[in-house]
């Protein structure tokens, strides 16, 4: 109303800018850890308004979740630019939404709304955006990566308010999801599922993805690698998880795996071909093979798939590894393009073993919004099945942050679990 009659007022300017949006005050004001980019130094900054453009929303995060792309990001400033606003995937409910402000299912977000979002923000327009591969858009901008400013200041999840932009995907999520489970989605189930995706489209019988009835071979039980597994058992796959750890081997029986393997056995009956040859005796239905590890496992998951298998890299990455591709590969059949580099860490396969064996070998880097709409609706069932709240090993005040990437170690060999992070304690 008011804006309407002062607008009214106004000389028609043609140089000046029509905004549509709306500007939102915050009382009291957002706040937000800000990492500065020195050490593990955290900056608490009050943000007491934002302005809203049009298709944008603002939404009060419920519980953010730390995880290994955070610590990532503080060990090696992998993709981020300080100061940023760490914290890429959480649950929260809509504040205040812009009037083309809508839901992945087309709703139109209102206010009390539960959702999850993208970790990206994509443009809808470009190329690579009309392929549907949104996380390579010509004008990608990532939650909890970008260099804080005045029109984005709360772009982070490690903070009372994130504000999303149009081009984000939203997905409205029932309330009684625990919020660790819903935390959790976007950063890691929905990685879970467009890996799984990417499997199953390329093993499409007559045209239906399908993973029934295939043993899916899940390298590294982490967080998605786990996910991953009860994801794909739900779909009628048979799983078998490999990880150097033992305990971590043992946590993959809870998430649906028929079998564990240990990548270091070079004798007896942990060696991945022999709990292959246990599960599935033909050797006919070994055709997934799935790295969670940066790519550490893949070669020999190329090597363990049958005929028309698919391995895909999920898009963890492993930096400071850069150097690590100077083995030669076994066999020594590399050819050229045959190497796939994975965060820096290479993938030596034989290029026989692609051609003969007809093998695809590819990748995934964060999810569609398809993927992200479907990993929350596997998610919301899920929960009750598979132990996903457990994931999440408990849950810090936000303003506790910079203490938890302390105390979780940094760097390659930092613990790959998740932490809650939840708003400051009132
Ligand atoms: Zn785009």
């Amino acid at each position: 109303m008011s804006r309407a009659t002062q607008a009214g007022r106004l000389p028609a300017d043609p140089m000046r800018p029509v905004l549509d949006g709306r500007d939102v005050c915050l009382d009291p004001p957002a706040t937000a850890q800000v990492w500065l980019g020195t050490g593990l130094g955290f900056s608490d900054v009050a943000v007491p308004g934002v302005r809203l453009a049009r298709g944008d929303a603002l939404v009060a995060v419920e519980s953010a979740v730390l995880g290994p792309d955070d610590r990532r990001a503080v060990a090696f400033r992998g993709g981020v630019t300080p100061p940023v606003v760490l914290g890429s995937s959480a649950v929260g409910r809509v504040v205040e939404a812009d009037d083309h402000a809508r839901a992945h299912d087309g709703r139109r977000l209102r206010p009390g709304m539960r959702v999850v979002w993208s970790c990206t923000v994509s443009c809808g327009r470009c190329v690579s955006c009309h392929r549907g591969m949104t996380s390579a858009c010509a004008s990608v901008e990532r939650y909890g990566h970008e260099r804080t400013r005045r029109s984005w200041q709360l772009s982070g999840a490690f903070a009372s308010h994130v504000h999303l932009r149009r081009g984000t995907t939203v997905v409205v999520v029932a309330d009684d999801v625990p919020a660790a489970v819903s935390a959790s989605v976007a950063g890691t189930s929905a990685t879970a599922a467009e890996v799984l995706h990417r499997a199953s489209s390329i093993l499409a019988v007559g045209g239906v993805p399908s993973l029934v009835d295939q043993v899916v071979v899940v390298s590294g039980a982490g967080a998605a690698g786990l996910v991953a597994t009860a994801m794909a058992t739900d779909a009628g796959a048979r799983v078998v998880v490999v990880d150097p750890g033992e305990a971590r081997r043992e946590r993959a029986h809870a998430f649906g795996a028929v079998a564990v393997a240990d990548p270091s056995a070079s004798t007896g009956s942990h060696t991945l071909s022999r709990v292959l040859a246990s599960v599935d005796r033909s050797g006919r239905h070994r055709t997934v093979g799935l790295a969670f590890d940066g790519g550490a496992a893949a070669s020999a998951l190329v090597d363990h798939v049958a005929v028309g298998g698919v391995v895909v890299l999920g898009s963890v990455v492993v930096p400071g590894s850069a150097a690590s591709g100077t083995g030669s590969p076994a066999g020594g059949r590399t050819v050229s393009g045959g190497r796939a580099v994975a965060g820096g860490r290479d993938v030596v396969v034989a290029g026989g073993r692609l051609a003969e064996g007809l093998v695809t070998l590819t990748g995934a880097h964060d999810a569609a919004p398809e993927r992200l709409a479907s990993a929350v609706a596997w998610s919301s069932e899920a929960w009750r099945r598979w132990p996903l709240e457990s994931l999440v090993g408990g849950t810090i005040p936000l303003d506790e942050v910079g203490e938890a990437f302390a105390a979780g170690g940094a760097g390659a060999d930092a613990d790959d679990g998740l932490i809650g992070v939840g708003p400051a304690a009132r």
